[in-house]
């Protein structure tokens, strides 16, 4: 007996029934979610239905009957994009709804190759799967014209089709619409004639397609692919892991057949991506056993390197250390650790420094990236790290994304930026040099000159000051300093700031009344901002723009650095800078230094450390013995090639511990084979200061050792008692010693980690700053804008700017990207340039072009394009081969020290050869 739906209603609760009994609805959520959340995953089939697309009631296998009364008139309708209503009444399997799945899995079998049991995704198929839930056992029509002649597209490093097994669903297309944003898939033709097609027609290679293989992974059959056939059932194994490459933090499901990973997908319950990977997250991982990868200790003789047991190595190791130690001090030592280890290996490398050898001359990576971002955000709020989340995303209503290519460089997290920007009611401004994907879709796109980022924002905030949109309350309540950046603010002469940066005034002021009036507003920023003589003094503007307008300290707003590596965050929380130790403590406060020794059980220093400048500077100096450096290219990332080269030399014992022979381990003295993120477990906090676990995938490659290990073991070696690297262990001594860690234990790290700062209690934080700032009131400090030294300096001889930038394809220095497919995609270093700057210097699309700078010069092909502006010039240094950084100077942020690739005076020719080092 059904039941009357008025039963079933009470002031909090509405209910509608499945065959006649009753079942809680919520608002908004369809009749498919409704049955899944009381009938289990699997009572409904559905073939068009994706967990991370949009409901699309294309292929109707999901239909139910549905009644307004128990014994109503019943209609049958699509369950996945029909919303649930108060008092219906479903019938999710009747006959006639039985009968209607049956037939329309039937008429697509009729144009469907029936070799399952070849088939790659056999066991693994939806439609598979489907037509043994409503129980095919025949095809009751006559063959007729088929698609089973299409041809596979095996055009592509990753990406395959065979469009024979395309059922139509459009879940392709969906994903590259909705997901990454990319419209490269389509469904062309008309009736039998439908077809997907790439691009206008293409082939993967050919088309727009960035590889991020969220197509391959909708598809609910092999109609598209990849080469890893990630969707068959052949691994025996599967572990969550977080992805190494970007500060994003994608988490990835590694599927393994006999110790080797044989394919990677995207986990649907991941906050971070949500199923959505880049081509490095996903395809980008055969570097791990790559042929190239160091499998023994080496140690260099008479100039070549020999082949070492790891107890040749260690002792050697030791034997030196402990002699420049007692002959020259500890000051003569010095560590640069690795953004892309874990958490706890960093917390060990800093350690080994500080408490072991007795020196505070330890830093990162974040040194040549995002060391003004810490420096600039501690300055203002007090703590140095993203305010918000990107789910945040959901919650505002402008984006400001400044110095940034995120689709390229944080690619997931660029592909919702663009996806925001895409919709209408929403406001985007973005502030670069280039026209980058993400500006094409921008509101108010500021192609300022190349290092006037502070001059822009002065006169956004001039603006937001004149128009009368600060947020009074908030600088009142939450703020210092105000009244004297006011004042020098009102002061600016916007017209020496117009010419300056190159941008329109209208435009500038236009994007500031456009944020200040967002009822929430969020910036995003990179290394656009912080790669610059004036970094910090930007990131402090930035910070200062969110106090101005109140967007701080809840859902939507804040400040949000697009951090680069994977772990850069997370090296600087463990105290990989010279100033600060484990937990961002001033090394020069007694009381903390006393903590410090109370906690490692000897006396470390209280004097600042060199920043990596400052150790290639001392080593030039004879104030340098010995370096270790781990998984940093420095030779080839690092700017002003040849001075880098120069330092090593001069420093006696230069240990590299490293995956593979990079440009760097050549300069190094001993040669330590350390182990990829596949091969080891721990942690990586990514740009949301959110702390995942990343799980030992496979057994380190024979010869290699995982790098934390390799710490523990040379800090005995030292005579200092640290026990084997075991991840529980290490978060246990990280959470006594770093206030925001207390709360973090390994067993407790869910799938989506905790966000820093985590109370003793395991409770996280998903937004800063909410009631007050780390350092009491936010700090307004007004910076004019200076030219940078190497304009004035050089720019009358060397008169184009040349910028630097990333590619999607490549992570950096590209030692492990140019391992996998993603060196076919794309082979080299290109120099973008203007059409007008190719004409006047006779410069052809693919010709080489001389680059000359103070340091010397290089040659790169030319990709003639207006992205960039006529005088600006833009290249990326993923490629050895081009080792741009000769031409890069040392000038450096004057607080931070990191250095200022982003601007290079230059002049151009050219080329009538291919000069590698000048
Ligand atoms: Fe990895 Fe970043 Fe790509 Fe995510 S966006 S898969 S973290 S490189």
């Amino acid at each position: 007996m059904v039941q009357k739906s008025e039963q079933y209603s009470d002031a909090t609760t509405t209910f509608a029934f499945v065959d006649g009994h009753p079942f809680s609805i919520i608002p908004g959520e369809t009749i498919l979610s409704f049955l899944k959340r009381h009938k289990g995953e699997n009572l409904v089939p559905t073939l068009c239905d994706a967990p991370n697309l949009d409901p699309f009631g294309a292929c109707r296998v999901c239909s139910v009957e549905v009644a307004l009364e128990p014994d109503g008139r019943r209609k049958t309708m699509a369950s996945c994009h029909t919303p649930i209503a108060e008092g219906q009444h479903i019938f999710p399997s009747s006959p006639a709804i039985q009968d209607l799945r049956k037939n329309i899995i039937e008429l697509v079998l009729t144009d469907h190759p029936l070799d399952c049991l070849t088939c790659e995704v056999n066991g693994n198929c939806e439609l598979q799967t489907v037509a043994a839930q409503v129980g095919i056992r025949d095809v009751r029509y006559p063959e007729g014209e088929t698609h089973l002649h299409r041809e596979k597209d095996l055009s592509h490093p990753y990406m395959t089709s065979d469009l024979s097994k395309c059922i139509n669903c459009y879940r392709c297309v969906r994903a590259c619409d909705e997901v990454q944003g990319e419209f490269v898939l389509s469904m062309a033709g008309r009736g039998f004639d439908a077809k997907i097609v790439k691009g206008i027609d293409q082939s993967f290679m050919d088309s727009d397609c960035v590889s991020c293989g969220a197509c391959s992974q909708a598809c609910p059959t092999s109609a598209i692919s990849d080469i890893f056939q990630s969707k068959a059932i052949t691994a025996t194994e599967t572990t969550r892991t977080i992805c190494t490459y970007c500060g994003v933090g994608c988490n990835l499901e590694v599927s393994t057949t006999n110790g080797e990973v044989v394919s990677i997908r995207a986990p649907y319950d991941a906050e971070v991506n949500q199923g959505h990977t880049c081509l490095k997250g996903r395809y980008a991982f055969k570097f791990y056993d790559h042929p190239d990868r160091l499998t023994s200790p080496l140690i260099k003789r008479d100039g070549v390197f020999e082949k070492a047991t790891w107890d040749e190595a260690y002792d050697y190791i030791a034997n030196k250390l402990t002699n420049y130690k007692a002959e020259f001090g500890p000051d003569y030592i010095a560590g640069i650790s690795s953004s892309r280890c874990t958490n706890e290996e960093n917390y060990l490398m800093q350690k080994f420094i500080r408490a072991v050898i007795g020196t505070n001359n330890i830093d990162g990576c974040a040194r040549v990236c995002h060391s003004p971002t810490a420096l600039g955000m501690q300055r203002t709020f007090g703590t140095g790290a993203a305010t918000n989340s990107i789910q945040d995303l959901q919650h505002t209503n402008c984006i400001m994304v400044i110095g940034a290519n995120p689709t390229d460089a944080h690619p997931v997290t660029g592909a919702k930026l663009k996806q925001f920007s895409m919709k209408q009611d929403n406001v985007s401004i973005v502030i670069d040099p280039r026209r980058t994907e993400l500006a094409r879709y921008a509101d108010y796109h500021l192609a300022l000159r190349p290092g006037t980022n502070v001059a822009v924002l002065n006169m956004m905030m001039h603006y937001i000051l004149k128009e009368g949109l600060a947020d009074t309350s908030f600088i009142e309540s939450r703020t210092e300093g105000f009244d004297d950046f006011k004042q020098h603010l009102l002061q600016l002469d916007i017209d020496q700031m117009e010419t300056i940066s190159g941008v329109d005034r209208a435009l500038v002021r236009a994007a500031a009344i456009a944020y200040a009036s967002a009822p929430n507003a969020m910036s995003f920023h990179g290394l656009g901002v912080t790669e610059h003589s004036q970094g910090t003094f930007a990131v402090m503007q930035i910070a200062d723009l969110a106090m101005l307008t109140g967007n701080i300290g809840r859902p939507g707003v804040g400040v949000n650095p697009l951090r680069g590596q994977n772990n850069v965050q997370g090296a600087a929380d463990m105290g990989v800078q010279p100033h600060q130790g484990a937990g961002y403590l001033d090394v020069t406060n007694p009381e903390i230094n006393q903590q410090y020794n109370d906690f490692y059980g000897v006396t470390v220093p209280t004097h600042i450390g060199y920043k990596i400048p400052e150790m290639f500077d001392a080593a030039l100096e004879g104030k340098l013995k010995a370096i270790w450096i781990i998984g940093e290219d420095v030779v080839q990332t690092d700017p002003n090639t040849q001075k880098v080269i120069k330092a090593l030399e001069a420093t006696d014992l230069v240990i590299v511990q490293e995956l593979f022979m990079t440009e760097t381990a050549k300069y190094a003295d001993v040669v330590l084979p350390g182990a990829s993120f596949l091969e080891k477990s721990g942690t990586f906090t990514n740009g949301e200061r959110r702390v995942q676990a990343v799980r030992q995938v496979v057994a380190p490659l024979p010869g290699t050792k995982p790098d934390g290990q390799i710490i523990v073991d040379i800090m005995n070696r030292l005579g200092y008692n640290q026990p084997d690297y075991t991840p529980d262990g290490m978060l246990e001594e990280i959470s006594q010693i770093v206030p925001f860690f207390a709360g973090i234990r390994w067993d407790e790290l869910d799938i989506n980690g905790k966000q820093w700062p985590v109370a003793p209690d395991g409770t996280d934080t998903q937004i800063l700053h909410q009631t007050e700032f780390k350092r009491g009131l936010g700090y307004f400090e007004f910076n004019a804008f200076e030219e940078s030294k190497e304009i004035t300096s050089h720019g009358k001889d060397y008169p184009y700017i040349l910028t630097t930038n990333r590619e999607l394809e490549h992570y950096n220095c590209g030692a492990m990207t140019r391992r996998t497919g993603n060196g076919e995609i794309l082979k080299s270093d290109y120099l973008m340039i203007h059409p007008e700057d190719a004409a006047t210097n006779l410069i052809n699309e693919g010709d080489y072009v001389c680059l000359e700078s103070p340091r010397g010069k290089v040659d790169v092909k030319a990709r003639i394009t207006d992205e960039v502006n006529p005088g600006v010039l833009s290249t990326t240094f993923h490629f050895p081969e081009i080792m741009v950084n000769n031409i890069t100077s040392d000038i450096h942020d004057s607080e931070a020290m990191c250095p200022e690739y982003k601007v290079v005076a230059v002049r151009i020719r050219k080329s009538k050869g291919k000069f590698k080092v000048g």
